[in-house]
């Protein structure tokens, strides 16, 4: 009795304003209702003869790898200008960014990086090809950003690198951990390999800490298939990345050809032709999705037991690589997140649940107990990892997550009613779910 009152009640306060078509209103889709949209979301690289006339000018010229067609460096040139970095280097994509900013940085097997839990497993791969040490700070459960309140207690006298990462596109509270990494005097890595064109007090994200990532990886709000780049406003620091990115060579013409090891991590200029051309849609992509994010929060902080991620203050501006909500059973007559993301795909309406715990993956303890870090560790330090890096909120916030990719977000604004609309017509009719 009591569920069924409070069923009409959300229905009267929450859905009925946000549900204008027929067929919200209907039975839910799962059920064999019909759904509230049809087709996808927009479809997504967005490209047109732009980028075919780039390609094809690289391809005819014949001259394919960097410094062929002056495409890689142009690209770097433009995306500094940008971001209002000093430097930009390309890379091949932003897993070799981050691992050439912590070469560049001298990032070494005895060192600890400080990590959030809630990244892709990029951010924490580089690490362990440093052989230095992951250690896990826990996450705001509110913002999915690392809790950087927490960063302090967790530097050692090994902490060598702190590696924010600008989750979703949405900021890390950066005025916390510039200033423990200031304090401590260790190097911030911003992980922005989700966050082209965030902002934190209106400067670009990936300009504020020593280094910056990102990544042009076919999912990413900018995309040429691979690709990366490191931003940096120190020029020691750069040319040690591009020595590192290029097999060691030097940046300074007329001196040693060789001046450090390193790898090819290079760009080709196939690459760099798709990126200047992507570079001329990302602003008005980035506004769209900005737009509709907020509207769509707008609509979803009605919903009782919907809580969309929150901002700090600081963030000016968040890319949007994707949109993040909580969800809660209690509210959905106990249906649980599967049961739930099953029926917004019946309506229509592509969600996931996100990351699992990273910290808890089994490969990242195998590793750490494997011959090459035993060479390096003590072992007490390496067995007791697993126990000395658990993250109970961030545990927590793996159950409740729920995605939509930034692609919901560049449609028009009537996509966000739908994507609310259908949240509110399950919750409606939530207690019909929990037989499936
Ligand atoms: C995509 C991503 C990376 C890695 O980028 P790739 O280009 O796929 O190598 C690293 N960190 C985060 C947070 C990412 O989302």
């Amino acid at each position: 009795m009591v569920r069924m009152k409070r069923r009409n009640f959300i229905a009267a306060s929450t859905a009925a304003p946000l549900v204008s078509s027929a067929a919200s209103n209907g039975r839910l889709a799962v059920l064999g209702g019909e759904p509230v949209r049809r087709s996808g979301f927009t479809s997504w690289p967005k490209w047109d003869q732009t980028e075919e006339n780039a390609l094809m000018g690289v391809l005819r010229s014949g001259r394919w790898g960097r410094h062929g067609t002056g495409n890689v460096e142009a690209f770097e040139k433009s995306y500094a200008e940008l971001l209002g970095a000093k430097h930009v280097l390309a890379t091949a994509n932003g897993t070799s960014a981050l691992f050439t900013s912590l070469n560049a940085l001298g990032v070494s097997p005895g060192d600890e990086v400080i990590v959030p839990p809630y990244t892709f497993v990029a951010t924490i791969n580089v690490v362990l090809l440093q052989y230095a040490i992951p250690v896990f700070v826990d996450t705001d459960i509110e913002s999915f950003q690392i809790d950087a309140t927490k960063i302090a207690s967790k530097i050692t006298d090994r902490t060598a690198a702190i590696v924010p990462v600008h989750m979703a596109g949405c900021a890390a509270d950066l005025d916390t951990v510039l200033k423990t990494g200031a304090e401590r005097k260790i190097p911030v890595i911003e992980d922005a390999c989700q966050a082209h064109l965030g902002e934190w007090r209106g400067r670009k994200l990936g300009t504020h800490g020593a280094a910056g990532c990102f990544s042009f990886q076919a999912s990413k709000n900018l995309n040429s298939g691979e690709g990366g780049a490191v931003s940096t406003n120190d020029t020691s620091l750069f040319d040690r990345c591009y020595s590192f990115h290029t097999n060691g060579r030097n940046r300074m013409p007329g001196g040693q050809e060789f001046v450090a090891s390193g790898a090819n991590l290079r760009l080709t200029e196939f690459q760099a032709s798709i990126l200047r051309s992507q570079m001329a849609r990302v602003e008005a992509q980035a506004q769209t999705r900005n737009d509709n994010a907020k509207y769509l929060t707008s609509l979803l902080e009605k919903i009782p037991g919907i809580k969309p991620v929150r901002n700090y203050p600081g963030c000016t501006r968040s890319a949007w690589h994707l949109y993040m909500l909580r969800y809660d059973k209690r509210a959905f007559a106990d249906v649980p997140r599967s049961t739930f993301l099953k029926a917004l795909a019946a309506e229509g309406i592509r969600g996931s649940s996100g990351y699992t715990p990273l910290n808890k993956q089994p490969f990242i303890k195998d590793t750490l107990l494997a011959k090459g870090y035993r060479k390096i560790y003590p072992e007490k330090l390496l067995t007791e990892w697993y126990d000395r890096n658990q993250c109970p909120v961030n545990d927590r916030l793996c159950d409740e997550a729920v995605w939509f990719t930034q692609t919901a977000l560049l449609g028009p604004r009537s996509d966000m009613e739908q994507i609310a609309g259908a949240i509110a017509k399950i919750q409606a009719q939530a207690a019909q779910l929990r037989t499936l």
